[in-house]
């Protein structure tokens, strides 16, 4: 469930102190330490995955509940009208840098397709 050697778990523990955007059973929001927008939060399971690719048919209401926290904080951010983006990266290859699943939520200036 929660892998002693991974970033986002040990934020998720409290081992590194950091401030939730927002919480829940199944999830935390956090900003991004480097943000690529104005708006830039990670919405992150508190049950270990390594990617998006981990995931199996169980995690399936998991995966919705993360898109619907990320399109509540975008709300809530005020980003509903200017538009915002949600990006998994799987795999070093496509941008995975942190092997724990997460949902980029970005916004808050002209975002650009295709994505580099
Ligand atoms: P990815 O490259 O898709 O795996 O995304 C990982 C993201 O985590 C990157 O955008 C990093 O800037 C971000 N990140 C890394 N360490 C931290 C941290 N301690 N707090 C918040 N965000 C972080
Ligand atoms: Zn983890």
């Amino acid at each position: 469930m929660s892998e002693p050697d991974c970033l986002f778990c040990r934020i998720i523990n409290g081992e590194i102190p950091t401030d939730f955007v927002r919480e829940d059973d199944r999830s935390v929001v956090i900003s991004d330490i480097n943000p690529q927008a104005p708006t830039h939060f990670l919405v992150i399971p508190r049950a270990h995955l390594d990617s998006l690719d981990d995931a199996s048919q169980k995690d399936e209401a998991l995966l919705g509940h993360l898109l619907r926290v990320a399109a509540q904080v975008a709300n809530a951010a005020g980003l509903a009208e200017s538009g915002y983006r949600t990006v998994i990266n799987t795999g070093a290859g496509a941008g995975q840098s942190v092997f724990h699943l997460h949902v980029h939520l970005l916004g808050g200036r002209p975002l650009s397709w295709p994505p580099g």
